[in-house]
């Protein structure tokens, strides 16, 4: 191959390389001149090959001058790399290009020309351009920084928030714009040290003084030298401030909470307050009853026994006058605690049955003194639809009737007192029933008539002179009715009377066992009851002494718990009536040792001066089976005495029947119901009980026969004692507890009455019976339990 023919094929080859590559190539002439061009050339000028040969390349260039000044560099230096510069396209399309040349040369080695390469870099350039709109759109202040921490670029956002020009930044100190320099230099050198910083919080010192979190890195040369960094100043104000409004709301949260807390604290607090208050207004007024009342107590209580003896018409006079003073000091001081109990919220309602129809009428007779005497006409109007047996607070009603009735006694000189209880509705359970009292009276003014029912308002100021009274009587009327859901109404005419009425409801019942409250005869009963007192006060125990000798019952006076229990270790009783509040041992603890300890039902009743519920739950708490208020009423002081006396001689008889039961009509002196009552039926403690009886049984007559012969009276009178209770227990007679009781009084005077010497013969005889019959009986329960 000739060297020729080699050329050929080379310049071939380049000429190929040439038209392949996408980027545009020109050789131009020392003039300036195009002399060659790619195909890449044409398609970016958008001109032909014969249009751009010998035309002047620079041309092309959107900065003609700009060329020039690159492709002289070329000739001087013998080449050139990446000058930027724009070529143009016939159609004015622009293209980006980075310029490279060298000069080409002749054979000769003289300088023929420049080769250009026209580096295309539009994608590039839109890829930095797309860089750079993402720095500007960023909200946030963007910084580059040189090495000596001069400003160098910035974006938008910088711009705005400090409200300075890019110019005026530029160049600057970067430090300066911080409120704390030294802070931001620092930040500064921790990114050169690290090569990073994230989140560093500064200050910048623009107008609102925006709080930033600055973020850097550094940035390199491709080469890999440091030449600056960026830092982005990431604006924190909102963050901030929804952070200090989310402390702020933290801070309010807990502050609501904190004074919510309070308060309630305050509030609880006030709630105790006012409980203690009340508390305090109770415990006052229990303890000022008490105080008023014991003496009060006295002096009625002797007042009437005093009435019952033989005395001068003056001094009856006086004697009932006094009784009258009494009562109706004590019948204020029971209204003042009433209504301070309605007060606390403390007024309860018992749901007992009774007789409505005789309840109402053994009232009435409370009245009739006093309406003979003013000469009036009593009408009763009953509906006899109404159930016989109603369930309610039959005290708290009296205390409704028997305060509108005295008003209608007092306030009526002529004519008539009309009471009348209609059925209103009635339903399985219950029945309402309309109350009213009307008299033919002074009426009450249209004006007056709405205070009436407020504490101590009387209609007229003169009431109180003429008529007596305290203004209470009404008040409680409407406090007791409405508590228990009724409501009092009045209409009245000056000159023509008065009609006071009230609707309540009560509850029907199936029960027919009731408290009687009219007097249990004493012969039902065939022993006398025998009373254990138990009050400390001297007044009081005379008084009651009085009362139940009057009665023809025995009476015991202990003067606190602890005698009356010594009392009870020693000696039977039927009943206990206990005061409340005394020294040593008062009546609750005293109560809950005779329950729990000595395992005793004995009936107690207690006796109290004050009414207030608190001691009446407490009373039945401790076990006491009923109260009775000071002053003593003589019939149901009586009354209840008997009524419990009564339940506990006479048992409920268990219907299902023992052996020992069945047998014992065939038994002539014993009967087991109190055993099998107090022991549940427990055959082991009865077998027990028995077994006492039969030892200590003859060895009491036995004791009993010898002191007579010695005339031991001390030793008859405790062995005719011992023996006392075991009758009760054992079912015997009670004719033979009064023998035993007879001997023990012959014992004490040896006041031979009866013939002392039969009656041990006769209880000699008895106690014989009992000990075989309670033999078998002991027999029998053992061949049952084995
Ligand atoms: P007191 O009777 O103790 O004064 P009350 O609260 O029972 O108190 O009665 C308040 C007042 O209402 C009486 O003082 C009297 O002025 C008037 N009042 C009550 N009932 C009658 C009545 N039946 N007739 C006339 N006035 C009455």
């Amino acid at each position: 191959m000739n060297t020729h023919k080699v050329r050929n094929l080379e310049s071939q080859y380049a000429n190929s390389l040439i038209e392949a590559s996408l980027d545009p190539l020109v050789a131009i002439s020392n003039e300036g001149k195009i002399t060659d061009m790619n195909q890449a050339t044409i398609h970016i000028t958008g001109l032909s090959r014969e249009e751009l040969t010998g035309s002047d390349f620079l041309n092309y260039f959107t900065e003609p001058q700009k060329a020039r000044a690159v492709y002289e560099e070329v000739f001087a230096k013998g080449f050139v790399t990446d000058s930027p510069l724009t070529l143009m396209h016939r159609l004015g399309k622009l293209t980006d290009v980075l310029f490279n040349g060298s000069v080409y040369k002749d054979v000769k080695g003289n300088v023929a020309g420049v080769v250009i390469v026209a580096r295309d870099v539009t994608a590039q350039k839109s890829a930095s351009q797309y860089a750079r709109s993402l720095i500007e759109a960023s909200r946030d202040p963007l910084f580059t920084i040189n090495t000596a921490g001069k400003i160098t670029d910035m974006n938008l956002a910088s711009v705005n928030i400090m409200g300075l020009s890019r110019d005026e930044m530029i160049d600057t100190d970067f430090f300066d714009y911080f409120t704390e320099p030294q802070n931001a230099q620092a930040v500064y050198q921790e990114v050169f040290a690290k090569g990073f910083v994230s989140d560093y919080p500064l200050t910048l010192r623009d107008k609102q003084l925006t709080e930033v979190l600055l973020n850097g890195s550094v940035y390199k040369d491709p080469s890999g030298h440091v030449l600056g960094i960026v830092v982005v100043a990431r604006d924190i104000t909102e963050q901030k401030a929804i952070e200090k409004e989310l402390i702020e709301a933290k801070v309010f949260a807990e502050l609501a909470t904190f004074i919510a807390e309070e308060a309630k604290g305050k509030a609880e607090n006030a709630v105790e307050i006012a409980e203690d208050a009340v508390k305090a207004k109770q415990q006052f007024l229990s303890n000022m009853s008490h105080e008023i009342r014991t003496p009060m107590n006295a002096i009625i209580g002797f007042t009437k026994v005093l009435l019952k003896t033989e005395l001068t018409p003056k001094q009856n006079e006086y004697l009932t006058a006094i009784k009258l003073s009494g009562d109706a000091l004590i019948v204020l001081i029971n209204d003042i605690l009433d209504l301070a109990k309605v007060d606390a919220g403390k007024m309860t309602f018992e749901a007992i049955p009774f007789k409505l129809k005789t309840s109402l009428g053994s009232m009435m007779h409370l009245f009739e003194a006093k309406i003979s005497e003013k000469n009036l006409k009593l009408v009763k109007v009953f509906d006899d639809k109404i159930p016989s047996i109603l369930l309610g607070d039959s005290l708290r009603l009296h205390q409704i009737i028997l305060n509108l009735m005295s008003n209608a006694v007092k306030f009526t000189n002529e004519g008539s007192i009309t009471i009348k209880v209609e059925l209103v509705s009635e339903n399985e359970q219950s029945v309402e029933l309309k109350f009213s009292v009307n008299d033919t009276g002074i009426g009450i003014s249209s004006d007056k008539i709405e205070k009436i029912f407020e504490n101590f308002q009387q209609a007229s100021s003169g009431t109180s002179r003429l008529f007596g009274g305290t203004g209470l009587g009404l008040a409680i009327v409407k406090q007791l009715v409405e508590s228990q859901g009724g409501q009092v109404n009045v209409s009245s005419e000056i000159g023509k009377g008065s009609t006071f009425s009230f609707n309540l409801s009560f509850l029907k019942t199936t029960e027919t066992t009731i408290i009687e409250e009219l007097p249990i005869e004493l012969n039902n009963i065939k022993k006398p009851i025998k009373v254990l007192v138990v009050e400390d006060i001297a007044l009081n125990q005379l008084l009651m002494k009085t009362l139940l000798d009057d009665f023809g019952f025995e009476r015991e006076i202990a003067s606190n718990g602890l005698i009356a229990i010594e009392k009870l270790n020693a000696e039977h009783f039927d009943i206990i009536l206990m005061d409340l509040q005394m020294p040593e041992m008062n009546g609750f603890d005293a109560t809950t040792y005779i329950r729990n300890v000595l395992k005793s039902n004995i009936p107690i009743i207690a006796l109290t001066a004050d009414v207030t519920t608190v001691d009446l739950v407490k009373c039945k708490e401790v076990g006491m089976n009923d109260y009775i208020a000071k002053p003593v009423d003589e019939r149901i002081l009586y009354n209840k005495i008997m009524s419990y006396v009564k339940k506990s001689i006479d048992p409920p008889i268990n219907p299902s029947k023992t052996i020992e039961q069945s047998k014992s009509q065939k038994r002539t002196i014993t009967n087991l119901d109190y055993l099998h009552k107090i022991t549940k039926s427990d055959s082991i403690i009865m077998m027990e009980m028995i077994d006492l009886y039969l030892q200590q049984t003859p060895e009491l007559i036995k004791s009993i026969k010898n002191s007579m012969v010695n005339s031991d009276w001390k030793l008859l009178k405790a062995s005719a004692h011992k023996m006392i209770p075991s009758f009760s227990i054992m079912g015997i007679h009670s004719e033979f507890e009064n023998i035993a009781h007879k001997i023990q009084k012959f014992a004490d005077s040896q006041n031979n009455e009866d013939d002392i010497h039969q009656l041990i013969e006769a209880l000699d005889n008895a106690c014989s019976t009992a000990c075989m019959e309670l033999q078998e009986i002991h027999l029998n329960l053992k061949n049952k339990s084995i």
